[in-house]
């Protein structure tokens, strides 16, 4: 479906008015301690074009990483009753029970339909986040489509929601150390992969990472219009893939915990390794 890029229109359904939705919903502000006096970030950089190793080239380089502020951003893409209000805060209702102890860092067992929960928040989440900047907006259109129609009339978790985005989706799931400070941090990259033999002009952003870091709980959700295959360095020891191949059970924290420096080095991993297509 393609939609008229008018001020005020839902970027999910076409409906207006749009109200202003937070990007950190309400109830993650409840979670976090008050003290933190940091200053904001905001950093946007373009990068020239780059040659991949295995062909092709990476151009139209956009990288956002927003600090601090983003607990009360908002963002006025979304409408009341039907989005915001309806399908988005059924998904945010039960991401708040699955995600609470991953914030707060406690010990425990997490089912399968709870990490596919994680995936749909880290999706819807993404989706949302990139409209902050929607010059860097890398998800299609589609994307948007398929997470609406899945829990507006598919029986949301229980429609294999995450099977039909058409981006080829990555999730991933960390635990951090406890925080020199608490803000929520996103970090979002989006570029232009073109792979070899297919022409550069025209392309659009085609791939991003968004990085969500909250407490004690990391996600990264990577998507591209190609299959993306990421690096497992050494930063990204920490973190349990959730999607796709969701394992049936994680008893959390599932793996090595992140440090501040490995946190920030996997949300800005298209800008530091070259990813790989197969
Ligand atoms: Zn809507």
């Amino acid at each position: 479906m393609k939609r008229p890029k008018v001020p005020g229109v839902c970027i999910f359904c076409g409906r207006r008015p749009v109200t202003a939705e937070h990007l950190w919903p309400q109830w993650i502000g409840r979670l976090l301690p008050r003290q933190v006096p940091e200053a904001p970030v905001h950093a946007q950089n373009q990068f020239q074009r780059r040659a991949l190793p295995q062909g092709g080239e990476f151009s139209s380089f956009h990288n956002r990483h927003a600090r601090g502020p983003v607990r009360a951003r908002k963002i006025r893409k979304v409408c009341g009753p039907h989005c915001n209000g309806g399908w988005m805060s059924r998904i945010e209702d039960r991401a708040a029970g699955v995600l609470t102890p991953l914030i707060q860092g406690q010990g425990v067992l997490l089912g399968r339909d709870d990490l596919r929960l994680i995936a749909n928040w880290a999706v819807l989440t993404s989706i949302i986040g990139e409209y902050s900047d929607p010059n860097s907006a890398a998800i299609p259109p589609a994307d948007r489509d398929a997470l609406m129609l899945a829990w507006t009339q598919a029986g949301g978790i229980d429609a294999d929601v995450m099977q039909t985005l058409t981006s080829g989706w990555i999730v991933e799931v960390g635990a951090r150390e406890a925080a020199v400070n608490w803000n929520p941090t996103y970090a979002h990259v989006a570029a232009t992969w073109v792979p070899r033999g297919e022409p550069v002009a025209g392309a659009k952003l085609n791939t991003q990472t968004t990085t969500l870091s909250v407490g004690h709980f990391v996600v990264r959700a990577a998507s591209s219009k190609y299959e993306l295959v990421l690096p497992r360095d050494r930063h990204a020891a920490g973190l349990v893939q959730i999607w796709p191949n969701t394992p049936d059970g994680l008893q959390w924290p599932a793996g090595p915990i992140l440090s501040a420096e490995s946190t920030e080095w996997i949300g800005n991993i298209l800008r530091r390794s070259p990813v790989g297509m197969p």
